[in-house]
């Protein structure tokens, strides 16, 4: 095994959320929860939080950390009892991490205390907070969950649903909410329906999450995806469908197959890690290499550099071991550490990289500071050649709709050409897969995709500034 450690920074595209919900009448929801948002914990882990209803009251339990730091006492959930709950996991790319903007956010208002949680991006999130502002409003965190919150409270309307009715055509962006009262669950999705939200029924009950891997965990089967500008309405009459909006073209984030969802989820009826396989094998064909071995950067590219290696007919080897026991609470090395190499995270195996030609693939680029690194401890632990090949076409936007990525400076898609962005990594050679390529191994209409960042053409109209971009 190679010494050498290898410490990634903030380079990546972020997932900001993932929810999960349950209305299930004599289940334990808070345990099933625990577990249904472990099996999302990878959409997001600064925080994570449970919100439980009993028919009368809502009681919730949030923090900083993962799910497991925030529940590490095991009194947390005993004393979660019900028969509905929501769960959120977050990434604070819009915001800060403070513990206030953790979810679920549970308000207190005149038609009662609903427990909201969310995943996504407000395009007029700004708009409508300072109009809100300027009649009273005041906001206790900076997240657009709260937003929906005074809306509902402005309303006029008592009754959740008609409140809902009024008030969601105002927002603009990509969201999925989960909504839960002392007797309802309520589900929304988008009218692009660009941020994935599932259905799913147990023996006892039904289930929503941001991803299906999530009603495995928990024992439940998938019934469908929620549509685009949908409500759900799920209480003791089981769940009722009320199209809230006009379906506009659905335009479901195509990172979401590339990157964020895991593979074993399935997500517009197809397996995410059949998807990616398929996305490797279109990538090689694309871009075929004269090398000696494919290997993936763990997790999300193991499954397209299989498909890789299948097509060029080369071994697909574990050339990165993954170090998957760094939490929060990790102490991040020191300046200095870091300058003499001390790096996490992911290690090289020298044993089977020294000496070869390296067929290394990755889902995306975003700065580039990553795949230089990784490019660097590639050739120090020896091989001979290193070739990058990315399954997704240069990343040359940022995303208004909830994922972090860098801003337009910093993209290094945006600046450089192909050629000059494999010098700037140190790569031998680099291909990136077409956007044409890439559709086509979705195997659905290739409008039903958002695909901004690669092209600039936002689905929905962004009328403020991209809060990764300032
Ligand atoms: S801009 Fe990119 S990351 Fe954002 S929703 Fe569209 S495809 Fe996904």
């Amino acid at each position: 095994m190679a010494a050498e450690l290898i410490n990634l920074p903030e380079d990546k595209m972020k997932e900001e959320c993932g929810v999960f919900g349950i209305y299930s009448p004599g289940s334990d929801v808070a345990q099933l929860t625990y577990y249904g948002l472990y099996a999302l914990q990878h959409r997001g882990q600064e925080s994570a939080g449970i919100a439980v209803a009993n028919g009368r009251d809502i009681k919730g339990e949030k923090g900083i950390g993962l799910v497991s730091d925030v529940f590490a006492e095991t009194t947390k959930l005993q004393e979660l009892q019900g028969h509905i709950a929501v769960g959120h996991v977050r990434y604070s790319g819009t915001g800060s991490t403070s513990p206030v903007n953790a979810q679920p956010l549970i308000v207190r208002y005149y038609g009662g205390s609903p427990a909201i949680v969310y995943n996504g991006n407000l395009v007029n999130g700004r708009k409508l907070r300072m109009q809100l502002e300027r009649e009273g409003s005041i906001f206790q965190t900076t997240t657009d969950c709260e937003i929906l919150a005074h809306l509902i409270a402005r309303s006029g309307e008592s009754e959740i649903v008609a409140a809902l009715q009024k008030v969601l055509p105002r927002l603009k962006g990509a969201f999925t909410f989960l909504i839960m009262t002392p007797d309802k669950l309520i589900a929304i999705r988008d009218a692009h329906g660009i941020r994935p939200l599932s259905l799913g029924e147990t023996a006892a009950g039904f289930v929503l999450a941001s991803e299906t891997c999530a009603f495995d965990t928990v024992g439940a089967q998938f019934i469908r995806d929620v549509k685009p500008g949908e409500m759900v309405v799920i209480d003791k009459n089981g769940p009722q469908s009320l199209q809230y909006a006009e379906t506009e073209k659905q335009a479901m984030c195509v990172f979401e197959y590339i990157y964020f969802a895991r593979p074993d989820s399935n997500l517009l009826g197809q397996n995410v890690h059949m998807v990616r396989k398929r996305l490797g094998r279109r990538l090689a064909q694309e871009h075929p290499v004269d090398a000696d071995i494919v290997t993936g950067v763990p997790d999300s590219s193991l499954s397209a550099a299989s498909g890789v290696a299948e097509q060029l007919g080369l071994p697909y080897e574990m050339g990165f071991v993954k170090n998957r026991y760094i939490g929060r609470t990790f102490i991040q090395p020191s300046p200095e550490l870091r300058a003499l190499g001390v790096q996490l995270k992911l290690n090289p195996v020298r044993q089977i990289v020294a000496g070869k030609r390296v067929v290394m693939v990755d889902d995306s680029i975003v700065r580039g500071t990553t795949s230089k690194r990784i490019v660097h401890m590639l050739r120090q632990a020896g091989a001979k050649e290193v070739h990058v090949l990315i399954t997704s076409p240069p990343v040359i936007s940022p995303c208004y709709y909830g994922v972090h990525t860098a801003t337009s400076q910093e993209l290094i898609g945006a600046r450089l050409e192909t050629k000059e962005i494999a010098r700037e990594i140190g790569a031998d050679s680099l291909g990136f897969l077409s956007e044409d390529g890439m559709l086509e191994c979705l195997n659905l209409p290739k409008e039903e995709f958002c695909t901004a960042c690669f092209n600039g053409r936002y689905p929905v109209v962004c009328t403020e500034e991209c809060p990764y971009d300032k």
